[in-house]
């Protein structure tokens, strides 16, 4: 293959056409993209395609990255440089290149690429035998046990509350909290009982979480592993998120509520520690 392709401005050999492992697209799936088909050398729903791609753009905050006559002109140009009478064009925006952070600054420099694929997209054999098919739940996106890199909902409100003065979010499901952007959420009663949610794919099982309730199983905490509400969280005596780089982080303030006294609690505190003195002896030295 040796198609040229479209990237940031330039035209460019397939080869040659390198992203950033920066660049958020593949980061945090913060990127959108279209598909206009042609045949006989005539760009299909072209009109459509472009009102969808403002439209997307507009919901993420993405900033159109050319003028629409010079998108027009792309589309026209890609083609032509490739060859291309029958096939597709396929482009992608991105937000752009930043060092990796949930949190995104208001201005970036998107990433466009453009390239196509030849198709005999007027040759279809199964306009004539049809598709058999399956159903499958729908569980867009809701496997979330899973660590994907499908990050732009936590990504898109974690700045967000971010802007609006908040440290994070908890994500709510059917009245009951299922964790943070980036972290899992637990609280401890006033009664002094660890509460978290309990494992399913409606979280990331958390290794931080798991070593964090084996600790406070042998401080001989009770803990419970169950859904729970954020009026309960409200009404906790502390709370808390887990997470590899953040360990045990106090939370204090809940929808502008405070949590317990509205101070950081001796329970997170004792666990933070103890988690600390454990990794740091247990934890396996680079320098062997
Ligand atoms: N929940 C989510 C959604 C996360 O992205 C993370 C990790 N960053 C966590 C929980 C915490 O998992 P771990 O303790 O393994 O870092």
């Amino acid at each position: 293959m040796d198609r040229t392709v479209y990237l940031n401005g330039a035209w460019v050999a397939e080869g040659e056409a390198k992203v950033s492992i920066f660049d958020r697209g593949f980061l945090f799936a913060d990127a959108i993209y279209e598909v206009t088909a042609v045949i006989q050398g005539k760009l299909v729903d072209y009109p459509g395609h472009v009102a969808r791609l403002k439209r997307s753009l507009g919901a993420l905050g993405i900033a159109m990255p050319v003028a629409e006559e010079v998108l027009l002109e792309l589309h026209k140009q890609i083609a032509r440089r490739n060859g291309v009478e029958d096939g597709l064009i396929y482009l992608q925006i991105s937000r752009g290149v930043q060092d990796r952070d949930f949190v995104f600054p208001e201005t970036m420099e998107p990433t466009f690429v453009m390239f196509t694929q030849k198709k005999k997209v007027l040759d279809n054999p199964k306009w004539k035998t049809g598709l058999s098919v399956k159903t499958v739940a729908e569980g867009r996106w809701s496997d979330r046990q899973i660590k994907t890199v499908q990050l732009l909902y936590s990504s898109l409100r974690k700045t967000e509350a971010n802007r609006e003065g908040y440290d994070d979010v908890l994500f709510v499901e059917n009245g009951h909290i299922t964790e943070a952007s980036s972290a899992n959420f637990h609280i401890v009663t006033q009664e002094g009982v660890l509460v978290t949610r309990d494992l399913s794919n409606a979280l990331l099982h958390g290794i931080t979480r798991g070593s964090i309730l084996h600790l406070a199983r042998e401080a001989e905490l009770v803990v419970e592993e169950r859904a729970f509400t954020p009026q309960e969280a409200k009404s906790a005596s502390e709370a808390f998120v887990t997470s590899a780089t953040s360990f045990v982080t106090p939370v204090v303030r809940l929808d502008g509520e405070k949590i317990g006294t509205g101070e950081t609690g001796p329970v997170s505190g004792k666990l933070l520690e103890i988690y600390i003195r454990e990794q740091l002896a247990a934890g396996i030295p680079v320098a062997s």
